[in-house]
């Protein structure tokens, strides 16, 4: 079966067909780093990275590539020609920073956050503020085809939508109720209200591009084309952004592009006015949207405290791969309500395929009959799973074969090659969902193994350290072990004690075995 999508222009699920065989391109929107991400837009990030992640898996070659806002994105976004403040600008005048620093700093958090929930890198994080030229040069093509015009006296560019009669079509929403709706300001130097932005002036703007000028195209990598005169130093707007830098990155036409279901419009709608107005090119062919988070069945409010960051989750003891795990099975076209309880049955269920992995690893250095059940139950882990995500990432049905995988496997107890395939079987499904440690979380470490490391054991204050953290992983376990070994061998029955009642207190199982020892870690 093929990969099938909902089309969020078609309004219909569609068959993926690539415009190039065995390859995607794919456009993500990305954060406005003017402040923390917060749950909400993680769910998007998450989603792309899941769609990513299992069109690798299906063997297709994948282009991803996610923009980073850091100018442009006015605070009142609703509508098509946005008004109200710079949000990098309105941030850096309440945190008396420079732009660029505000940018800096949360694009920063923005990447340690994604990387803590599993998010694969994407192969381009364009930054707006880098890419102005790539931006000019469309304004000027839809200057050119007729679909933008400059006001009398402004310098600034709008896109002129009665040119573009597909207007509308990604969102559904009709010109003339645009024209009609009330948050639609009558701006007099506009053709229509609803026309919208392409190139603004406001000198109070802090970071602004004079378009004739030599700096602002220092580096840029293609010819540079002859502008506008009547052009005027200033700032993009932000749906530009993203027309001109998928392009510069993907080229006029590519495969896929999501957003959070807010993108649709204005965003989106804009962009493809913009890009297909620009060339004539298809731009994207799929259009996939993620729907909003609720929080205890309510919109997430600073004011009530429900706007988590992954931050808060953590100081509240979570981590950042359950978020994960709850995020991917909720489906993405579903509205998603988060609860603290939804993130303690992920932690369970983590637990139940982690345990599976960390037993296979276990029995795959032992010997034994093969059992050809175990072979069938991988056949159907792997059939089931691609049947549930070709469905529109149907994750629910993928994480159904999974644990029934699971439930197989720990019944069968399969051995040697049996566990190893059995492993790179659970692996696979892995590579979509990305929670599992390849670090086993249980094990044995042998007698053998404890005397050989004997003569480099770490010395007692490394252990205490240690034992001083809030969690050990699996490598930090063996030293600890190693350490409790040499103090036994040394007869410092102190020390061996206080190792042991220090993994005690960290929720360690720990057990001596005839020929070594056995832990588990919490
Ligand atoms: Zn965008």
């Amino acid at each position: 079966m093929a990969f099938r999508l909902y089309d969020t222009r078609l309004k219909k699920q569609v068959d993926f067909q690539p415009i190039e065989s065995g390859k995607v391109k794919i456009y993500n929107c990305g954060p406005t780093v003017y402040s923390t991400a917060h749950i909400g837009n993680f769910r998007s990030f998450v989603f792309a990275d899941l769609l990513r992640r299992y069109f690798e898996y299906s063997g297709f070659e994948v282009s991803q590539v996610m923009n980073i806002t850091d100018v442009g994105h006015l605070t009142e976004d609703d509508r098509a020609d946005a008004g109200g403040e710079d949000k990098l600008q309105k941030m850096a005048r309440e945190l008396g920073w420079d732009p660029y620093k505000v940018a800096q700093h949360f694009e920063q958090g923005f990447h340690s956050d994604r990387k803590a929930l599993g998010i694969v890198d994407a192969h381009e994080y364009p930054r707006a503020t880098e890419h102005v030229p790539d931006m000019l040069v469309q304004v000027q093509q839809l200057l050119d085809r007729g679909h933008a015009y400059i006001p009398e006296g402004t310098g600034e560019a709008y896109f002129d939508i009665s040119s573009f009669k597909e207007y509308g079509q990604l969102s559904g929403k009709k010109v003339e109720d645009l024209e009609a709706g009330a948050r639609v300001e009558v701006n007099d130097v506009k053709k229509h209200p609803a026309d919208f932005a392409l190139w603004k002036t406001d000198e109070s703007h802090l970071m602004q591009w004079d378009p004739h000028d030599d700096k602002t195209w220092e580096g840029y990598p293609g010819a540079r084309p002859k502008l506008d005169e009547r052009l005027k130093r200033g700032f993009p707007g932000w749906h530009i952004e993203c027309s001109a830098m998928s392009s510069r990155y993907l080229g006029e036409a590519f495969d896929l592009h999501t957003g959070g279901e807010d993108n649709i419009f204005p965003h989106h709608e804009c962009e493809i006015a913009q890009a297909c107005g620009a060339t004539g090119a298809e731009y994207s062919r799929y259009w996939m949207h993620v729907r909003h988070l609720l929080v205890d069945n309510k919109k997430m409010s600073k004011s009530a405290g429900t706007l988590y960051t992954l931050e808060d989750l953590t100081a509240k003891g979570y981590s950042p791969l359950e978020m994960r795990y709850l995020l991917i099975s909720n489906h993405y076209r579903q509205p998603m309500n988060f609860t603290l309880e939804g993130l303690d049955a992920a932690r369970a269920s983590i637990g139940r395929l982690q345990n599976c992995r960390d037993l296979l690893v276990e029995r795959g250095a032992t010997t034994g009959e093969a059992n050809a059940q175990v072979g069938e139950a991988i056949t159907k882990l792997d059939e089931g799973f691609a049947a549930g995500l070709d469905d529109d990432l149907n994750v629910a049905n993928a994480l159904a074969a999974l644990f029934e995988f699971v439930a197989t496997v720990n019944r069968l107890q399969p051995v040697g090659d049996d566990a190893k395939a059995a492993l790179a079987a659970l692996d696979r499904a892995d590579h979509v969902i990305g929670v599992l440690s390849r670090e086993s979380k249980s094990g044995v470490i042998t007698q053998a193994e404890l005397d050989a490391a004997i003569a480099s054991a770490p010395a007692v204050d490394h252990i205490k350290a240690l034992l001083a953290q809030s969690t050990v992983t699996a490598a930090e376990l063996r030293d600890i072990a190693i350490g409790r070994h040499a103090a036994r061998k040394n007869k410092d029955w102190g020390t061996a004690d206080a190792i042991r009642d220090g993994l005690k207190a960290l929720g360690v199982q720990f057990e001596d075995l005839a020929d070594g020892v056995r832990f588990k870690l919490p």
